[in-house]
């Protein structure tokens, strides 16, 4: 291999890198590397990680990674359940002021979570705070509104519209940068051409200072993202460092763009039909009624703005959670979120073993209405 050559292999190598975002486990990332319509939920390497990774497509016209993040707790009339710590509720009355701090909220001593962003930090702060003050009264009003503006899924198209038209200048200069890069050094290593290669970096060191304005005044001047709630200074800096991160800068603040809204109502608004039905099953699922569940108040809430949102995308909630179709007698449960179907006596009892499913019981199938009848008559 000539040398020319293992530049570029160490070019897109060091690009490919660039174009991954890393965010908090519980982010979900929405990937399109084939056009809008194949998006894909973010991949976690290993089940053990606090984090997941999502890829940006790589090639123009560069469409970032999307990201939403879910509540990092439930929220209900009594107070802030840690239902990603020790389950234990924090009652509204005894928590201290809820405060952001870069991407953390806080409160007190009893409560810190780490988001993906200080957008998101200082979103959810400000919201929590309205409701920890407001009086038993009005806390319903308040927290009612507060999950209204998570799932309004007209306003998140107002801010992906909004976004769309701040980064356009960047997004042609940053395909441009692209272009200059992998074009012309891949014309370099096709022709052995030194001259090309000159040509590249003379343009590229010309392109390259162009983005790095034109990235700090779309930051200046776009409409979607409050001052102080952008990216912090370091991510700043490191996207203008070199060509290649230059490349991604529309990611950068891509990632600030869903910070107030729920994956589910970003789902909505950039999935396709059959995308949005297997994405939106088990977070319905998770949402069910159950028996004596303390957190009732917080799932029927969300389960309705769910419910709102599908129906709106002409989904039909009864046909999303029938049974599958039955693979055959041997198997004789089935999970309602991921659709795994298990034999009995399969080690398998209880709730489903799938990494994505977290407690979610599985049901039986019934061979008969008469079999049905009975084990209902005996729950
Ligand atoms: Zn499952």
């Amino acid at each position: 291999m000539s040398e020319l050559a293992e530049l570029y292999v160490v070019f897109v190598v060091l690009y490919l890198f660039e174009c991954l975002a890393w965010v908090p486990r519980r982010t979900v990332g929405f990937l399109a590397l084939l056009g809008r319509r194949r998006a894909r939920i973010a991949f976690r390497p290993n089940a053990g990680w606090s984090s997941s990774v999502a890829i940006g497509q790589p090639w123009p016209p560069l469409a970032p990674p999307w990201f939403a993040e879910p509540l990092p707790f439930a929220v209900d009339l009594l107070g802030i359940t840690l239902t990603e710590g020790d389950g234990r509720r924090l009652a509204w009355e005894k928590l201290a002021p809820i405060t952001a701090r870069d991407a953390r909220v806080e409160s007190g001593e009893s409560l810190t979570c780490k988001l993906a962003s200080r957008h998101a930090a200082a979103g959810l702060a400000e919201a929590l705070e309205k409701i920890r003050v407001a009086d038993a009264k009005k806390r319903e009003v308040e927290l009612r509104r507060f999950l209204d503006a998570r799932f309004d899924v007209a306003a998140a198209r107002t801010q992906r519209k909004l976004f769309d038209r701040s980064v356009r200048s960047l997004r042609v200069l940053s395909n441009a940068l692209w272009l200059a890069l992998f074009g012309g050094v891949g014309a370099a290593v096709g022709t052995q051409n030194l001259l090309y290669l000159v040509a590249v970096a003379a343009l590229t060191l010309l392109l390259w200072p162009v983005n790095a304005f034109v990235f700090t005044r779309t930051l200046r001047k776009q409409t979607w993202l409050a001052k102080g709630q952008g990216p912090e200074l370091s991510k700043r800096l490191v996207t203008m460092l070199s060509p290649l991160s230059a490349v991604r800068a529309v990611d950068v603040l891509a990632r600030e763009l869903w910070a107030n809204w729920d994956p589910f109502t970003v789902a909505a608004l950039l999935l396709g039909p059959r995308e949005l039905r297997s994405f939106a099953r088990p977070l319905l699922v998770a949402a069910l009624p159950r028996e004596g569940d303390p957190l009732a108040w917080w799932r029927a809430e969300l389960r309705r703005r769910m419910e709102l949102i599908l129906a709106e995308q002409n989904i039909d909630v009864e046909e999303l959670l029938a049974p599958p179709a039955r693979e055959g007698s041997h198997v004789s449960q089935y999970c309602p979120a991921c659709l795994a179907q298990y034999e009995r006596g399969a080690g398998v009892e209880g709730n489903c073993p799938n990494e994505t499913c977290f407690a979610i019981p599985l049901r039986a199938f019934f061979s008969d209405e008469r079999e049905r009848s009975s084990t209902e008559g005996k729950s």
